[in-house]
């Protein structure tokens, strides 16, 4: 499976103090022969790490809208931080919908992700547990 995660690493910054490690909620933070990396499949794109690092070595990366034409199929999940942005916002819809003109595909608030995300794990330990 191929991971894209937005947090990535400046090599040249980080001076393996292991701060970093300390702080992410997953535990998928390494430090090798003096360097930080990240254990993808366990990293769940929280930005914790960017937050703690006293060297800046952490960063997000993002990608302009005309990166969105190399995949088939773009899912928006934005965070309900998004919303606040919006001093005269009368609806959430609008964004929603600002989004699909863009260019998504489709869009999904992130709590409502989080809930597609349990009920697949339910489902999935449900199916799991008959199996055995
Ligand atoms: S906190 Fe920053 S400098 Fe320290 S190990 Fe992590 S990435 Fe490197
Ligand atoms: S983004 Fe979050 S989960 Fe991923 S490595 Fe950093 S602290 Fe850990």
């Amino acid at each position: 499976m191929r991971y894209f995660h937005a947090v990535r690493l400046d090599q040249e910054r980080c001076t393996g103090c292991t701060n970093c490690i300390k702080h992410c909620p997953t535990e998928a933070i390494r430090v090798q022969s003096g360097k930080a990396y990240i254990i993808e499949e366990r990293c769940v794109d929280c930005g914790v790490c960017i937050r703690v690092c006293p060297n800046h070595a952490k960063f997000a990366h993002t990608d302009s809208l005309s990166a969105l034409e190399n995949y088939t199929y773009n899912v928006a999940l934005p965070a309900p931080a998004l919303f606040g942005q919006f001093s005269e916002l009368s609806d959430p819809k609008q964004v929603l919908d600002a989004l699909i003109t863009l260019g998504f595909d489709a869009v999904f608030e992130v709590p409502r992700a989080a809930d597609l995300i349990s009920q697949a794990m339910r489902d999935f330990i449900k199916t799991a547990g008959a199996g055995s």
